[in-house]
């Protein structure tokens, strides 16, 4: 949690994450009656008062989405088949999804046990953070870090082992219908979700060349949330991506610039407002068009419309401010071909002429 004593001295927590959030919403609009079924989804900033490194900031953004009121397998697959198609339309293709099945409340006290047992088998080998987990939350022992802790759970029991026919025919339904999809996963039998109202498929996507911080999203069942949030016993399941690493793999951190189909170019002051109208209209048609001040000559604003990798140049000199036109020419075929285009044209048109003409 990030709290901190406001300046009235008012103790303020911000957000962590927004499914318990979005929980509570369900129940105090009443779409718990209304339409228990809900599909929610959420975009926003959180807060975590953690060590800031790469890729771990203290606000970052999520979006997540969330379905409730279903415990079936579909609802499970067909949210992660929606996740496998978001992340290969924003073209994150590194991404990997890792997939477990964590039990529910007749299966995972005993596997719980069973951990405990090895644990406490192996007290010597753990760091002092795994002693406090062996008390309070078992579980977590899978998630520890530290190189020697890990060694010794390598060879720790593993939930599936301990799974109820419940739970293994839930999984098995949610792995076949991911396999009829043809979305890829690899099962990760360490996986694990710390809180208690998780339960069930528990899935995590992680990014090569993210570094230690390489998870860029994470979700799964929690069935036992909206009872822990005063509501009836609903189920629920759902996910949340880190857009700040979702960009750092997607874009190569940033570094990836939109493709300009023109930039327009005003030779002289009288030019500025026309050029500024020209540009606002193709805009508003949805193009990516650059503006470049006057100032410079000719010769030097048309080498920077090339380096900004711009398809095409549009010319707002005297004569063009004379006749009504502009002129447009070609920079990837180095062809000077004065193209006239009336100034006032109509911005619909114009944009289908210069996305023809900019391949864009
Ligand atoms: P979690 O709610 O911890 O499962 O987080 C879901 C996703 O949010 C993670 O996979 C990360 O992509 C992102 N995330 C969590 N904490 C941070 C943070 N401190 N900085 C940046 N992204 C984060």
């Amino acid at each position: 949690m990030y709290s901190f004593t406001d300046r009235d001295g008012t103790s303020l927590t911000l957000r962590p994450e927004a499914t318990a959030g979005v929980v509570r919403a369900y129940l105090e609009s009443g779409l718990v009656h209304t339409d228990p079924t809900a599909r929610l989804w959420y975009a926003g900033p959180m807060f975590r008062r953690e060590r800031p490194q790469r890729g771990r900031y203290r606000q970052f953004y999520q979006i997540g989405a969330e379905v409730l009121g279903r415990d079936d397998p579909l609802a499970d697959a067909e949210l992660l088949v929606m996740l496998n198609a978001y992340l290969a339309a924003v073209g994150a293709r590194d991404a990997r999804l890792e997939l477990n099945s964590l039990g529910d409340a007749t299966c995972r006290p005993v596997y719980r046990e069973r951990l405990r047992e090895f644990g406490q088998a192996h007290l010597e080998a753990l760091c002092p953070d795994c002693h406090r987990r062996l008390e309070r939350n078992p579980l977590r022992l899978l998630d520890c870090k530290v190189e020697g802790c890990r060694a010794v759970m390598e060879r720790a029991p593993v939930m599936r082992d301990s799974l109820c026919e419940a739970c293994r025919t839930h999984f098995t339904a949610v792995r076949a219908l991911l396999d009829q999809e043809g979305v890829p996963y690899v099962l990760d039998l360490r996986l694990v979700r710390g809180l208690d109202y998780y339960c069930r498929t528990a899935f995590e996507v992680v990014a090569e060349g993210l570094g230690a911080q390489n998870a860029v999203g994470g979700g799964g069942r929690y069935d036992g949330l909206v009872a822990a949030l005063g509501g009836p016993d609903v189920a629920g399941v759902g996910f949340a991506l880190g857009v700040d690493r979702l960009a750092m793999i997607v874009a190569g951190d940033g570094e990836a610039r939109p493709q300009l189909a023109a930039v327009v170019l005003p030779l002289e002051e009288r030019a500025v407002g026309p050029a500024l109208d020209f540009a606002t209209r193709l805009r508003r048609e949805g193009l990516a068009v650059g503006l470049e001040p006057p100032g410079r000559s000719l010769k030097a604003l048309l080498r920077g419309a090339d380096r900004q990798g711009a398809r095409l140049a549009v010319i707002v000199g005297e004569e063009e401010l004379k006749a009504g036109r502009v002129t447009v020419r070609d920079l990837v075929r180095r062809e000077d071909r004065p193209l006239a285009l009336a100034l006032d044209s109509p911005g619909a048109d114009l944009a289908r002429w210069v996305r023809a003409e900019a391949g864009a």
